[in-house]
């Protein structure tokens, strides 16, 4: 199939002060695919989504084919306004409503029961659904198009870093769903904090953006699935989130992960890419701002910052995609602190390198 293609750069620059953009014909055009069954990718504040019509069953099953994605593992869908919401799930705890009134639209989803009317091709099987208003004005415009929720995952292959630039989702989708939009780079660049609010108290099912500090100061103190903060895979330990017991966001290449004081890992990292490069490997190392010109290995990516974990979030992705680019089969990373956004980075950092972690004395 071919592929077509809407830039919605300008667009964006032109309705920057706008509350919601203008829905072009163009635009209409891409809600037309999406309500006529079809796949749309498109840009989000957090990472691109794959979009199909999240009430039409035959649309999710075609997500899945063309992600190449377990069918057990469901999709968010996504609205633009809280009468959407009333459609799609059976009840809306007070913990939801709260907090919808604090970070909807943006950064978070929820987790529901479900209507009927959402299919279980979009629910991975499950009787809970799980929602997210997104604030970037293409998604919005995107979803009032198409006048249904868009179930969305990520728009990248499964396994591979979630896409932060159109160019990603080319690279993984081009001829594979009917267009892709192109809203250049996303601005968080790691998915969105997937909340449980299903049950007495809520859950964390999955850090992003919004953190549990954020969480807690909204409800005292909220729990957390045991397998996010885990630096070991348990095999007892079943995520809430079933997409959360994938391996994910993974380069191609072997990685390790190098925790300790910033001198002992740099110095340990290229005692490794040395000896990695001996034996005929090709290496590359993710580093910051403070330590890439420190580097003894074939390729160094720079995530940004250290200090800006913002900035880290937003590269992180990136970076493990031009791992790939350059062909690297032995690759290092430096580790964060799991404070704050950084629970999110380490989480994804942690998935990508398979767990591999040396402590660094
Ligand atoms: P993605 O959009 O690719 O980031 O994937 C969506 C994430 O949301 C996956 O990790 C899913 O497991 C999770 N998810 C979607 N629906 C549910 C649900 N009903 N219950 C728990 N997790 C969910
Ligand atoms: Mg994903």
């Amino acid at each position: 199939m071919t592929t077509e293609y809407l830039d919605l750069v300008e667009w964006l620059r032109e309705c920057k002060n706008d509350r919601d953009g203008v829905i072009t014909p163009e635009i209409q055009h891409a809600g037309d695919i999406i309500k006529a069954g079809g796949l749309v990718a498109f840009p989000t504040e957090t990472v691109y989504g794959l979009g199909g019509d999240g009430l039409n069953a035959e649309a999710s099953k075609k997500i899945y084919a063309a992600k190449g994605r377990p069918s057990d593992n469901p999709l968010i869908l996504h609205i633009t306004e809280m009468e959407d919401l009333y459609g799609i799930v059976e009840e809306i705890p007070e913990a939801a409503c709260i907090l919808a009134e604090k970070y909807w639209p943006g950064p978070l989803t929820m987790i529901f029961k479900k209507k009927d009317c959402v299919p279980y091709s979009t629910t991975g099987g499950l009787d809970t659904v799980a929602v997210r208003m997104p604030s970037h004005k293409a998604a919005r415009a995107l979803i009032k198009a198409a006048g249904t929720p868009i179930a969305a995952p990520s728009a990248n292959s499964s396994g591979r870093p979630s896409p932060t630039k159109a160019s990603h989702v080319k690279e993984d989708l081009n001829g594979k769903i009917e267009m892709i939009i192109d809203g250049g780079e996303v601005g968080i660049g790691l998915e969105s904090t997937i909340v449980d609010v299903t049950g007495e108290t809520p859950v964390m099912l999955r850090p992003g953006y919004i953190t549990k500090e954020m969480l807690d100061e909204l409800f005292g103190k909220v729990e957390i699935d045991p397998v996010i903060t885990t630096l070991h895979p348990d095999p007892n330990l079943k995520p809430k989130a079933p997409g959360m017991k994938y391996r994910h966001y993974a380069p191609k290449g072997d990685m390790t992960i190098f925790e300790g004081e910033s001198e002992a890992v740099v110095a340990r990292i290229n005692a490794e890419a040395t000896e990695a490069k001996k034996n005929g490997h090709v290496t590359a190392v993710l580093a910051t701002d403070e330590t890439k010109d420190k580097y003894n290995a074939d390729y160094v990516f720079s995530v940004g910052k250290r200090s800006n974990p913002e900035e880290v979030a937003h590269n992180l992705f990136d970076v493990l995609r031009e791992f790939d680019e350059v062909k690297a089969d032995r690759l290092f990373s430096e580790s964060f602190s799991g404070e704050k956004l950084g629970l999110a980075i380490m989480n994804r950092l942690r998935k990508a390198a398979g767990y591999n972690i040396i402590k660094v004395d």
